[in-house]
């Protein structure tokens, strides 16, 4: 079928509006045609080219749709069903098996290699084709997440479809997928705090802001935050947290310590940078448990004081808040129908085709998540 979407060409973008043809669901896939999909930092990294997925792709993994078709053997999803998309994972690995699913030990061939899985082989080439004026075809690289949803459609799988009620908003709710459970899931499924717990959470994106607002529904207090938009930080405070620093005025670890003496018990990095980090590890009092969810380049390193980390302390990664998403976008929805997670604060809506205004406005602070819409 004919599709509109965003492809990425070359390392560093830009992302160019194209035409091209979707084939239909295999075995194992349902197809969905994409209201909503939020735009993550993963998108921007690839586009980037820090990991070797290969171009011309078409990116974009916090798909939201209505389901048009589905494939041999699916039995969970039907046309006509609203259905958030999410990461995907083998289901058979020893962490699959386990139910952790966020590290299955084919997390980057299911979500970055560029091909899609359906349950059988590796190598089936992405559904994305390009006709070409000269007659030919040209294969598009997708199956993002098994999703690729900067896209009118999509193909993704009944695993990694979430069907939700249809009278939710899909375009508020698609970046449950990844950055929003991704730093909800950080609080509620990895950290689980006791109430009262102190924590700091460094940076106020959309994955540290899901992360304040979890920390404020468990009861956390404390809840301090650190970020360097003056903006960011007061949309911190209406959100719940407590405390906030500006780390551009001064090295917020003093006043931190003097808040909190002997330490903070919980950390929580959504920067990914190696300072910030080892700055949120010298916060934590004995036993304390930091936890790592902002991406960095491979091969950065960090260097811990030894001695401090011999104390009991832990840090520890997490990817995608650990989150099984069928169990916990449900979870997520019910709080945002409760008032309790307030998501549509941090969204802005653009359509496709104003995908790098979306962008800029997302590198300056102006936008902390950037929705884009496909009609
Ligand atoms: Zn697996
Ligand atoms: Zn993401």
């Amino acid at each position: 079928m004919h599709i509109k979407a965003a492809v990425v060409r070359e390392s560093g973008g830009p992302f160019l509006i194209e035409d091209l043809e979707l084939e239909a669901p295999l075995e194992g896939e349902v197809l969905v045609r994409i209201l909503a999909c939020g735009i993550c930092h993963t998108d921007l990294i690839i586009r980037d080219q820090f990991y070797p997925t290969p171009l011309p792709v078409v990116l974009g993994h916090e798909g939201a749709g209505i389901v048009e078709a589905v494939g041999l053997g699916v039995k969970s999803v039907k046309p006509g069903d609203h259905v958030l998309m999410s990461f995907s994972a083998c289901g058979s690995c020893p962490s699959c098996v386990e139910g952790a699913k966020a590290y299955c030990w084919h997390h980057m061939q299911m979500n970055f290699s560029g091909m899609r899985y359906s349950g059988k082989a590796w190598d089936v080439p992405a559904p994305l084709l390009k006709r070409l004026p000269s007659g030919g075809v040209e294969r598009i690289n997708g199956a993002f997440f098994n999703q690729s949803a900067l896209a009118t459609h999509a193909i993704a799988t009944e695993d990694n479809v979430v069907v939700v009620d249809a009278d939710l908003d899909l375009k508020m709710l698609a970046p449950l997928g990844c950055g929003f459970q991704t730093g909800a899931g950080a609080i509620l499924n990895t950290l689980r705090p006791e109430v009262g717990s102190s924590l700091v959470i460094t940076g106020a994106g959309n994955v540290g802001l899901a992360a304040v607002m979890a920390a404020a529904i468990s009861h956390c207090h404390p809840i301090i935050v650190i970020d360097r938009v003056p903006e960011r930080l007061a949309l911190a405070r209406e959100l719940g947290a407590t405390h906030v620093f500006d780390s551009s005025d001064s090295d917020p670890l003093p006043a931190v310590l003097a808040l909190c003496p002997g330490g903070v018990r919980y950390g929580l990095d959504t920067t990914g940078h190696p300072a910030v980090l080892q700055s949120i590890f010298q916060m934590l009092q004995a036993r304390g448990i930091c936890g790592l969810i902002g991406g960095s380049k491979p091969g950065a390193e960090v260097s811990l004081d030894m001695t401090h980390l011999l104390f009991g302390r832990t840090v520890r990664g997490i990817l995608q808040g650990d989150s099984q998403p069928k169990k916990f976008l449900p979870q997520l929805v019910k709080l945002f129908r409760d008032g309790l997670f307030p998501i549509d604060r941090l969204i802005r809506h653009y359509r496709l085709d104003e995908i790098e205004n979306a962008i800029a406005d997302m590198k300056s602070g102006a936008t902390i998540k950037p929705v884009l819409l496909m009609e």
